[in-house]
């Protein structure tokens, strides 16, 4: 499936918010967006100010652009995740962003395996981790309440998955999963609730932007 490869922080600064999407590094003098937090490109710095003169459908895109780019998907995975949320009984919003916290790569990520999506993303399509006892390398796999992960017993001896349960303690777990840092697995629990998921993601503002 394909990804965005392009410089992450321009992203950041294009939103015009930290979206911590590289891990420590977010936390530290040395981000991009402390340093420069005006939107990249030539007319970054005299854009700014504009947000309070947005458009509803410049708010709506940037709520959906925001997403996206949080989950590390493209437009076209993303819409068709809308089109399963629509389709699915309940609130759209909550069913899309369950659908978006219910990928193998943002699993992998929430049980503090890894310090971003990016890199989680890259171990499971690296192939070093099973579902229900079963070798995938699709990171956008969607898993279910009940679904076990573990890392492979041929990838614990890599100096990476050695040093994860020291990594992975420092680090939480959601509520709605369930992890064993001495076995390297975790477990879906349940589906999360709305408090559980970013709280500076606006799924209704996505939902009006698909709905247009
Ligand atoms: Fe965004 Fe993190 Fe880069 Fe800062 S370091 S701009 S928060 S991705």
């Amino acid at each position: 499936m394909a990804r965005y490869t392009g410089p992450v922080c321009k992203l950041c600064r294009r939103e015009g918010e930290k979206l911590f999407l590289k891990g420590e590094r977010c936390f530290l003098q040395k981000c991009a967006f402390e340093r420069r937090s005006y939107a990249p490109g030539e007319h970054g710095r005299s854009s700014q100010g504009r947000s309070d003169r947005e458009s509803d459908y410049g708010r709506q895109l940037r709520a959906k652009q925001r997403a996206r780019r949080v989950y590390g998907i493209l437009e076209r995975q993303f819409r068709r995740y809308f089109g399963v949320a629509i389709k699915t009984r309940g609130l759209t919003g909550l069913n899309l962003l369950r659908t978006l916290e219910l990928r193998l790569d943002n699993v992998v990520y929430r049980m503090g395996f890894a310090e971003n999506r990016s890199q989680a993303r890259q171990m499971v399509s690296h192939g070093h981790f099973l579902v229900n006892d079963r070798r995938t390398d699709v990171p956008s796999m969607l898993l279910r309440p009940g679904d076990k992960i573990a890392v492979r017993e041929g990838s614990r001896s890599k100096p990476l998955f050695k040093e994860l349960p020291d990594f992975a303690e420092k680090r939480n777990c959601a509520l709605w999963l369930d992890r064993d840092l001495k076995n390297l697995s975790g477990r879906v629990l349940r589906l999360p609730e709305r408090a559980e998921i970013d709280g500076t993601l606006n799924e209704q503002l996505i939902v009006e932007y698909y709905s247009r």
